[in-house]
């Protein structure tokens, strides 16, 4: 029986690792669910599956929460807030798993918290990898903890790594990743109207039913550059050796390319249950409660390359993987504060990377050899971010 804790149980990634525990409850006991504000979801969350520790972020709402709790059979669950509580729950000793499915840099404590306790660390928060590279793999070794990727394609990538492949090592065998990307809501939208599309459209995925967030992210491609310097510091690999390939049908989910010729694709159904319980059951496999793959309803597959005029983010991503130092760490802060002002229609969907290539110009590429480093940059670029937006504000 494995203990699991998972930070950002109420999201779109927490309730599928939800559902597919429910599977596997012979396999899998819940010790910590955490939610930042929404305890409506989380109270239903405790009330099934009985943790022992519920985390509320938000203080208000933590009180809120711990007032509705009382009187019922999950009464004296242990109820912690603040962000400092994400970091306690994610290292205690009966936790043999931590799925980090927080979204953004606020989770990036937790995540290394339980990278440096050596946990099984499920990686969903591709953002905390993103701003602390190095420091975030070099604590996984440090520690001897099992880093195993949920984003999809990375997840597809890990299974199409040689056996026993380890995330972090070199596979000199594989000499090119492909990294597929869906191209998104605005694929084919006519580049004079990207500056007037609405949230509503950005975050209506054709493909994938995700949080807010990500989904803007994946209408700009910034998804696809986070997951670029993702899948770098995951399987150790140069920018140039991954190639980013639009393919709309979303049934490969990555693939590698071996020295041989060999191309080895992952492929299934876009359901991130797939790789939840690829992860959860790894070395073995479970169900995850997907239906199998329908390949004649699938057809057709295509490949494009992706354009980097209609998708200017991925081309800044590529740009601050390449300078290093604390430039995905900027990237990654400017992108959040835009996508954040984008949600609240204060922006149009064009300023995102605005934002972004107007506060990289204002940092240089230092290193990024500590988390106070690390933490700093992400601070000022948020600042310099705030700034340009304020200017963009119509
Ligand atoms: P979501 O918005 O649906 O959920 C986010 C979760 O984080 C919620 O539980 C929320 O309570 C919590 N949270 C938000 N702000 C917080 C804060 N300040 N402090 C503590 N907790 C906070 O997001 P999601 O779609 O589930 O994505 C989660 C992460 O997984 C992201 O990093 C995303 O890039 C990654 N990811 C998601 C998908 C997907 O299909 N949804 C796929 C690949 C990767
Ligand atoms: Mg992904």
């Amino acid at each position: 029986m494995k203990g699991i804790c998972i930070l950002g149980a109420t999201g779109s990634i927490g309730v599928s690792t939800l559902d597919v525990i429910k599977r596997h409850a012979d396999q899998y006991k819940v010790i910590a669910l955490t939610a930042n504000t929404n305890i409506d979801v989380l109270f239903e969350q405790c009330l099934e599956f009985k943790p022992e520790y519920a985390v509320v972020v938000n203080t208000a709402k933590g009180a809120e929460f711990k007032a509705k709790i009382a009187g019922t059979v999950i009464a004296d669950m242990t109820v912690l807030c603040g962000p400092e509580a994400l970091v306690t729950v994610a290292t205690l000793t009966s936790v043999n798993s931590v799925m980090a499915a927080i979204v953004g840099a606020a989770g990036l404590l937790s995540a290394l918290a339980a990278a440096q306790a050596g946990k099984t660390v499920l990686l969903a928060n591709k953002e905390s990898l993103v701003m602390s590279g190095d420091i975030f793999m070099q604590a996984i070794k440090d520690s001897g903890a099992v880093l195993l990727p949920i984003d999809s394609e990375h997840n597809a990538i890990f299974q199409c790594m040689p056996a026993n492949y380890t995330a972090g090592h070199d596979a000199p065998t594989a000499r090119r990743i492909l990294l597929t990307a869906s191209g998104g809501p605005f694929r084919t939208t006519p580049l004079d109207e990207l500056a007037n599309v609405t949230v509503a459209q950005a975050v209506a995925h054709p493909k994938w039913d995700m949080g807010r967030k990500i989904s803007v992210d994946s209408a700009t491609m910034m998804n696809k550059g986070l997951e670029l310097i993702e899948a770098c510091l995951l399987f150790n690999m140069r920018p140039e050796q991954i190639q980013v390939v639009i393919h709309p049908q979303s049934i490969i989910h990555s693939m590698v390319d071996y020295v041989d010729g060999s191309v080895l694709a992952q492929m299934g159904n876009p359901d991130m249950r797939i790789p939840i319980a690829h992860a959860m059951a790894w070395p073995e496999r479970f169900d995850s409660g997907v239906a199998p793959l329908d390949i004649f309803a699938v057809k057709q597959m295509d490949f494009e390359p992706a354009d980097l005029q209609r998708f200017p983010c991925l081309r800044l991503a590529m740009e601050a993987i390449s300078a290093g130092g604390i430039m995905p760490t900027v990237l990654n802060a400017a992108n959040e504060c835009a996508v954040e002002s984008f949600l609240n229609e204060q922006i149009r969907f064009t300023d995102i990377p605005v934002v972004i290539e107007r506060s990289m110009k204002k940092f240089s590429a230092t290193q990024a050899d500590t988390l106070e480093h690390i933490l700093e940059a992400d601070q000022q670029a948020r600042e310099q971010a705030h700034l340009i937006i304020k200017e963009l504000v119509v």
